[in-house]
């Protein structure tokens, strides 16, 4: 993967670069063809010029002040940097050339109205001409005038200046290459730890973390982020292991005490009151096994969601009330006194069957751990634009160390204070699972010996406007 990656930024890299060696070497390139031919072109100029200046134009014909110039160094020797000058008349026939140009003659391009430079060969040499018309007075072209100088050393310029760029381009490309993808190794090593330490880590060794990279850059965060990853997944996992052995554990209880009845049962025949307190036991257990196993799938329908649909207005009042009209004391000895404060009329945004069975848990908590006919308060204010519902109860309150963990799943405070009083310990799980899918706060206080006051806090349902 490190490979394949460094060896793409190098050659993006490389292409990057390529681009950029390639507009200036053309740019080199162009400047300096223009200025050696600029430097030639007027010295041609300037030679025609003087050419011209020593001629006559009538008007129709046209003649040599001081044909001797002709004659000139310059125009005589062939070996360092000769000028050639010829005339010719219209049709192309040679009127006066230089000396050195000895029986060879300029090409004459009559194409060319205007003045023109082009390049040319003269015998098997390369030259640079310069051609202008020669008019009379009355713009008619009585014939040329052209001049040539060699162009070899132009293009020993030029053509040196090509081959050093054609050469160099692909060198600056593979020193780019590599020094690219050596960089980027470099860069994204720390990516190769992370890869590896991901690929040793199973559910089974969660505790192992990603090592830092030296540098505090986005791999330091990268690494930063997967490992907070691994410590919530790690949680996660424990979360789920303990649940389960949790789980397994509470229903083993009841089954096997279903067992050893009936197994106590089949030694020997009993007299038919045993046999009914026996099975009544039994059927006890049962009833606990089936409210602990529908508890649990409860809490396992609403942990797998992550949202529910938007929340309806719920009457508070009728939620209540609803829920006292259905319940069963938890002990027929016990009374219900349970008040209802200011929640009439009082709506809330919720799902109405998720409150229920909210209220219903924690009124059925408050009764269960207080004495018969105590009174339970169900009561409705509101602050800051929420509504704030509490059960309070007056039974045996709730010791302050086990407070933090009353919600957690199969938790159950001082269970020995509890001895007789049934409970799985996942009634309050529900109730703030449920509470979270709605947005609503759940929190708890409680003064031991006088019974706990548990908050609701819920959204009003004027935010369904
Ligand atoms: P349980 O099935 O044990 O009632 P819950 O999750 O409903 O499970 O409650 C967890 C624990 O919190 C209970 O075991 C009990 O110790 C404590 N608790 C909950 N409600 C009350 C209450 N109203 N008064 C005293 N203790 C309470």
């Amino acid at each position: 993967m490190t490979f394949r990656l460094r060896t793409r930024i190098a050659a993006l890299y490389m292409a990057a670069t390529g681009l950029l060696a390639a507009v200036v070497f053309i740019i080199l390139y162009v400047v300096v063809h223009h200025s050696v031919y600029s430097h030639l072109d007027g010295d041609l100029e300037a030679e025609s010029f003087e050419v011209h200046k020593g001629m006559v134009v009538l008007s129709d014909r046209f003649v040599f002040l001081n044909p001797a110039e002709w004659g000139e160094r310059e125009h005589a020797q062939v070996e360092v940097n000769p000028t050639f000058l010829q005339v010719t008349d219209t049709a192309g026939a040679v009127l006066l050339r230089s000396s050195n140009l000895r029986h060879q003659r300029l090409a004459v391009e009559f194409r060319f109205r205007e003045p023109a430079f082009f390049n040319t060969m003269l015998a098997a040499s390369p030259v640079r001409q310069y051609q202008r018309p020669i008019e009379s007075p009355t713009r008619r072209v009585l014939g040329y005038l052209s001049i040539a100088m060699p162009r070899q050393e132009a293009d020993v310029v030029l053509s040196s200046l090509r081959v050093t760029l054609l050469v160099t381009f692909p060198l600056v490309l593979l020193v780019v290459f590599f020094t690219g993808r050596y960089i980027a190794g470099r860069s994204v090593a720390p990516v190769a730890a992370v890869t590896a330490t991901a690929e040793r880590i199973t559910s089974s060794n969660l505790d192992e973390r990603i090592p830092l990279p030296k540098n505090r850059d986005e791999l330091y965060r990268l690494a930063v982020t997967l490992n907070q990853l691994l410590e919530r997944l790690r949680d996660a996992v424990v979360h789920e292991r303990q649940f389960t052995a949790d789980a397994s554990h509470e229903l083993r209880t009841p089954l096997s005490a279903v067992r050893g009845t009936l197994e106590v049962l089949l030694r020997r025949p009993r007299s038919r009151r045993h046999y009914v307190e026996k099975i009544r036991e039994a059927v006890g257990e049962v009833d606990r096994l089936s409210h602990l196993v529908e508890q649990l799938l409860t809490l396992a329908r609403y942990e797998r969601v992550d949202a529910i649909p938007a929340g309806e207005s719920v009457d508070l009042g009728e939620a209540a009330a609803s829920v006292i009209a259905r319940m069963t004391p938890p002990a027929p000895a016990k009374r219900m006194a349970v008040r209802l404060v200011g929640l009439r009329g009082v709506r809330v945004k919720a799902n109405p069957s998720m409150v229920q069975i909210m209220l219903e848990n924690l009124l059925s908590n408050a009764l269960k751990y207080s004495r018969a006919g105590s009174p339970v308060k169900v009561a409705a204010t509101s602050a800051d634009g929420r509504v704030i519902c509490t059960v309070t109860d007056h039974g045996m309150g709730i010791g302050t160390e086990h407070l933090p963990h009353i919600f957690d799943r199969f938790y159950r405070a001082d269970p020995a204070r509890h001895s007789g009083i049934p409970g799985t310990g996942l009634g309050l799980a529900i109730v703030q699972r449920l509470a979270q899918l709605q947005g609503i706060g759940v929190s708890v206080t409680s003064t031991p010996g006088r019974g706990p006051t548990f908050t609701l806090t819920c959204p009003p349902a004027a935010d369904l406007l």
